[in-house]
C-alpha cells in the first residue's frame, strides 16, 4: 500500500509512527516544504495577510521543517473527558469517547503517564492536570525517529501546492513544487498534515472545500488576577511540579453559555532569567544577554535553582503569581481565504479575517465572576488586574479549531475516499485545553479500524 504523508510536522510524524506500528510493510512517502532546520512563516517564504484582524497565529505560531511546530511548542499533551462540554456535538462526543478509550495507550508512546483525576472544585469548575513532554524530547519527528524508518522516503524542499481530484471525493495525485518545477505523484492514500492553515490553503486551492472561505475560531487570553502568599487555592496546589525533565501543571476549566474557558497559572512574569530559560528550552534560541540575566538577579536565580533542582517544583518569584483566563472566541465570523498575493513559491497566500466575537466580553466577565466566587470561597489573597476586560488587547493562544463541519467521526473518516486531513482545525470545539493531543487517539482509531477498509 502506497501512502503519502503531506507534512512532516507534529501530526505527520505521529501518523507515520502509527502506520508503521499497524502496517510494518507500508511504503510511505513523506513530503515536506522544509528540512531539518525549522523555520518561521517569514523564513520559509509563505504569505499571510491580516485583514481587519488581530490574529497572529499564522505569522507567529507556524513552523516549517521536520517536526513542524512541535520543535518549538510546550508539548503539553491534554485530552478530553465527559467533564469538558455540557453539550458536545456528535463529533466532539466521538473525540471524547476515543480520548477516554486510548489516552493511556497514546501517552505511553511518549513514555508519559497521566493518572491525575479531574476534581470538581466548585459547582462550575473542575481541574485538569497536564503532563508535558520532556523538555529534551519535544520534536515528534525526532522522537519517532522518522528519518531512520526504512518504510519512509522523505522528499524535503517539496512544497505541496494542491491535490488533483476529478470528482472532489477521491484524490488522484498530489501536486508539488520542487526547485520551482511542478510535479505530480499518485498514491493509494493521503494524509494531509501540513498544519491547520496550510492544509486549508491546499484544500482551497484544490477546490475541495465547500466555499471559498474557511471559517475557524481560536482561544482569547487575558491576565486577570495576581495571587499572593500561597500557590494553593482551596485544597488544590497550582504550582508546576517536575517529573524527570517533564512538567506537571494544573488548570481550572468551566463553561458559560456553551463557551469553554480555562483559568491557568503563570509564574515569574518579571523574571528575566526565567524568560531566558524558556527561550532556550522551547525556542532553542540563545543570546549572550541570557548569561547576563543570571548575574542581574543572583538571589532569585539561586531560589529558582533550589526550587527546580531540589524541591522539584516551579520557583514563585516574590511569592506572587498570576491567573489568566482563556476563552473560546465565541464568533462564527472569522475566516481565511486565498489571497490575491502569491508567496515565494508563486502560490496564493492566505488572507486572515479574525476578531473577538461580540459576546466575548460578556463571556469573559461571567468566567471572571465564576473565578472570583471560587477564590473568595477558598479565602485566597488576590488582586483583580483587569476590572473591565478589554478583549481587543488579548494575546492569542494558537489552537485553531472549527474549520470543518464533520457530523461525527464516521463523516470525518469518509469525507474523502482516500484522504484524511489531520489538524486541530477538525475539532468543532477546543474547550479548555491545548488540544493537539486530543486528535491523536482519533488518528489511531482511523489507522487501526478504518484504513484497511479504504484500501480494499
Ligand atoms: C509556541 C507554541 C507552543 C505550543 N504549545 C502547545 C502545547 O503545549 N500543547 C498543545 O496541545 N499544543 C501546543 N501548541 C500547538 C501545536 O504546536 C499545534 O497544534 C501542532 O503542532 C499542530 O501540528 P500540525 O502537524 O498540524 O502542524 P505542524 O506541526 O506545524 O506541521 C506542519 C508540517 O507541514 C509542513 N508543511 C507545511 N506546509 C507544507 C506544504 N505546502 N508542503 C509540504 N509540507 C508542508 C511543515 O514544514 C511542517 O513540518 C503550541 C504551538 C506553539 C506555536
Amino acid at each position: 500500500m502506497k501512502i503519502a504523508v503531506l507534512g512532516a510536522g507534529t501530526y505527520g510524524s505521529y501518523v507515520i509512527n502509527s502506520l508503521i506500528e499497524k502496517y510494518p510493510k507500508s511504503e510511505i512517502t513523506l513530503f515536506d516544504v522544509g528540512d531539518k532546520h525549522v523555520k518561521s512563516e517569514e523564513e520559509i517564504g509563505f504569505f499571510s495577510s491580516l485583514k481587519k484582524s488581530m490574529y497572529k497565529g499564522l505569522t507567529d505560531g507556524r513552523y516549517f521543517g521536520f517536526g513542524g511546530a512541535s520543535d518549538k511548542w510546550g508539548g503539553q499533551l491534554l485530552t478530553y473527558t465527559d467533564n469538558d462540554f455540557a453539550h458536545p456535538d456528535d463529533f466532539m462526543r466521538d473525540v471524547i469517547r476515543l480520548d477516554k478509550k486510548s489516552k493511556d495507550e497514546m501517552l505511553s508512546k511518549f513514555n508519559i503517564e497521566n493518572k491525575f483525576p479531574e476534581n470538581n472544585v466548585s459547582d462550575k469548575l473542575f481541574t485538569k492536570t497536564g503532563v508535558w513532554l520532556s523538555a529534551l524530547h519535544r520534536n515528534f519527528f525526532h522522537w519517532f525517529k522518522i528519518n531512520k524508518r526504512k518504510q519512509v522516503r522523505i522528499l524535503s524542499h517539496c512544497r505541496v501546492v494542491k491535490l488533483d481530484s476529478k470528482d472532489g471525493k477521491t484524490i488522484d495525485a498530489v501536486v508539488y513544487k520542487e526547485n520551482g518545477e511542478e510535479k505530480h505523484q499518485s498514491f493509494d492514500f493521503y494524509f494531509l498534515t501540513a498544519g491547520a492553515f496550510e492544509s486549508v490553503r491546499i484544500l482551497l486551492s484544490s477546490g475541495l472545500t465547500k466555499s471559498d472561505k474557511v471559517y475557524f475560531s481560536d482561544h482569547l487570553s487575558q491576565k486577570v488576577f495576581k495571587v499572593k502568599e500561597t500557590t494553593k487555592i482551596g485544597n488544590e496546589d497550582y504550582v508546576f511540579r517536575m517529573r524527570g525533565t517533564s512538567l506537571i501543571t494544573k488548570r481550572m476549566i468551566g463553561e458559560v453559555d456553551d463557551c469553554s474557558f480555562y483559568i491557568h497559572p503563570v509564574f515569574n512574569l518579571k523574571f528575566p532569567f526565567f524568560e531566558s530559560v524558556k527561550e532556550v528550552l522551547f525556542k532553542h534560541h540563545f543570546e549572550w544577554k541570557y548569561v547576563w540575566n543570571i548575574f542581574k538577579d543572583i538571589p532569585n536565580v539561586i531560589g529558582f535553582a533550589w526550587a527546580v533542582l531540589v524541591l522539584r517544583r516551579m520557583y514563585v518569584m516574590n511569592n506572587e503569581w498570576f491567573l489568566y483566563i482563556d476563552i473560546e472566541n465565541p464568533s462564527k465570523d472569522n475566516y481565511v481565504m486565498l489571497s490575491a498575493k502569491t508567496d515565494k513559491f508563486g502560490v496564493p497566500g492566505l488572507d486572515v479575517y479574525y476578531e473577538a466575537g461580540k459576546d466575548a466580553e460578556a463571556i469573559f466577565i461571567k468566567a471572571k465572576d465564576i473565578a472570583i466566587e471560587h477564590l473568595n470561597a477558598c479565602g485566597s489573597d488576590y488582586e483583580v488586574l483587569a476590572e473591565k476586560i478589554n478583549v481587543q488587547t488579548c494575546e492569542d493562544i494558537y489552537h485553531p479549531y472549527g474549520m470543518f463541519d464533520f457530523r461525527n467521526v464516521e463523516d470525518y473518516y469518509s469525507r474523502w475516499s482516500n484522504m484524511l486531513v489531520v489538524t486541530t482545525g477538525c475539532l468543532s470545539r477546543s474547550g479548555g485545553i491545548n488540544p493537539t493531543a486530543s486528535m491523536l487517539p482519533v488518528v489511531d482509531d482511523f489507522i487501526s479500524e478504518y484504513l484497511s477498509t479504504k484500501l480494499c
